[in-house]
């Protein structure tokens, strides 16, 4: 199970090209819009 760089919760989103994973919640707070992520 991935797990979100910021808070250690289970990962759902990834930055495409890397390696870097967020929750929902931190993804939405760290980005304006989720296109330059992709759903795990
Ligand atoms: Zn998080």
């Amino acid at each position: 199970m991935k797990k979100c760089i910021i808070c250690e919760d289970p990962a759902e989103f990834s930055i495409k090209g890397s390696s870097e994973f967020y929750c929902k919640d931190c993804a939405e707070e760290h980005f304006s819009s989720l296109d330059m992520l992709e759903k795990l």
